[in-house]
């Protein structure tokens, strides 16, 4: 069931396959291993003959049911789930990549993918560049013969800068190239990647997925013949998702699209106010006419997602860490977590926190400033937050 009916059916229904006890919610099959009915079935099973489960580090029904049910909602022919957003960029670089190859990744991804590239995978030999998501040529310029991915995020955090998939799809593809494009802040129910023609999605499932903040769970999604390598690597090392997990996923995929419209629809209304603030800087959100590449934005998006980030002024000798920090502080209800896509708003200071890892100069350059502040807009009343952004409203 994927053609023929909307995003918000899908969300609802798509993966749903009772067994003969005919459960309408999905039930959760929290076993390791599958017995057969003889030697025979078991060998018949192993070497793929037969269809079924045998071990839930392969698969797993309740992970199944979840990998369906997104790969609905991104149109994809496959979807593997896995133990978190980060085990899910791993398989699809170990699935797709071997030593001696090259990423070209934007310079804006999340902290700990960049990690990932140039500390860890770069040790086994995979090469890798990092340009600026919205530099086309930049990309073109750093392609090699042994370039094998694109990656990036759209919207990046915490600036929200939108890279044009079309284009950069196009640009990938003349090389013989696979454009990666990791969904989290979008999900399926705001920007579907594969259709604007990006090869591969991923996703940190533990963000807008779940919506509450309770699991870390993750998914690769892209064709049969890409995912075959990426599902073979998870298989053989393992970083599963848990039956738990996809089952907490496959309620939060239900009411994703209520959600994510609730997400955005407040964070607009806030990014609106913070505009008109005086003790702001600069606020920087996809769903503003302000944003640089807003109408880019709201041709591959429904809407601007539920991340608003700003800068906030100093007053008197402040330093723009003492006054963001103090902005922070002075919250009584917004979560001061780094977490996002959860129900509970959160308000976070990147330069201390998520790009504390990037050198000063190259933070810097990227623009994430120190009075930089990015708040996750939760589902709470926007007057609510405004309210408790009170040192803003006090001046
Ligand atoms: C959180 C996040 C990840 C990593 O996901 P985990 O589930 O924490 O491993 C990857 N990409 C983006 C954009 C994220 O926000």
């Amino acid at each position: 069931m994927t053609k023929k009916y909307h995003q918000d059916t899908l969300s609802v229904r798509a993966g749903n396959a009772p067994t003969e006890l005919g459960e309408n919610s999905e039930a959760i099959f929290l076993n390791s291993s599958f017995r057969f009915e003889s030697a025979a079935q078991a060998a018949a099973r192993f070497s793929g003959g037969e269809p079924g489960n045998i071990y839930s580090r392969f698969t797993n029904p309740t992970v199944t049911a979840f990998q369906d049910k997104l790969a609905a909602l991104e149109g994809a022919e496959q979807c593997v789930a896995t133990a978190s957003g980060m085990s899910a960029i791993l398989a699809c670089v170990m699935g797709l990549c071997a030593s001696g190859d090259h990423v070209v990744a934007s310079q804006s991804i999340f902290g700990t993918s960049v990690q990932l590239f140039t500390n860890i995978l770069k040790r086994w030999g995979l090469e890798v560049t990092l340009v600026s998501l919205t530099d086309p040529d930049a990309w073109h310029a750093a392609i090699t013969p042994k370039t094998k991915l694109f990656f990036v995020e759209t919207p990046s955090n915490p600036l929200t800068e939108v890279c044009d998939i079309q284009l950069l799809a196009d640009l990938a593809h003349q090389s013989g190239i696979h454009l990666v494009v990791d969904n989290c802040f979008c999900t399926p129910a705001i920007q579907r990647p594969l259709a604007l023609g990006a090869d591969i999605i991923i996703h940190s499932a533990t963000k807008y997925i779940d919506g509450q903040g309770r699991c870390l769970g993750g998914a690769v999604l892209g064709s049969k013949a890409l995912m075959e390598p990426v599902y073979g690597f998870l298989r053989t090392a393992g970083v599963t998702m848990s039956a738990f997990n996809a089952w907490v996923f496959l309620k939060g995929l239900e009411t994703l699209p209520i959600r994510m419209e609730a997400h955005s629809r407040k964070a607009t209304a806030l990014a609106t106010w913070l505009e008109s603030q005086p003790q702001v800087a600069r606020v920087f959100y996809p769903g503003l006419a302000s944003h640089p590449q807003h109408a880019l934005a709201m041709r591959q998006q429904n809407s601007g997602g539920g991340i608003v980030s700003f800068e906030v002024k100093t007053t008197g000798s402040q330093t723009e860490q003492e006054a963001a920090w103090a902005l922070i502080d002075a919250t009584r209800m917004i979560s001061i977590t780094a977490n996002l896509g959860d129900a509970k708003s959160t308000i976070t200071h990147p330069a201390t926190t998520t790009h504390s890892r990037v050198t000063k100069e190259a933070r810097l350059a990227s623009g994430v400033k120190d009075s930089l502040i990015r708040i996750a807009v939760g589902l709470e009343h926007e007057d609510d937050l405004k309210a408790d952004l009170a040192m803003l409203s006090r001046q």
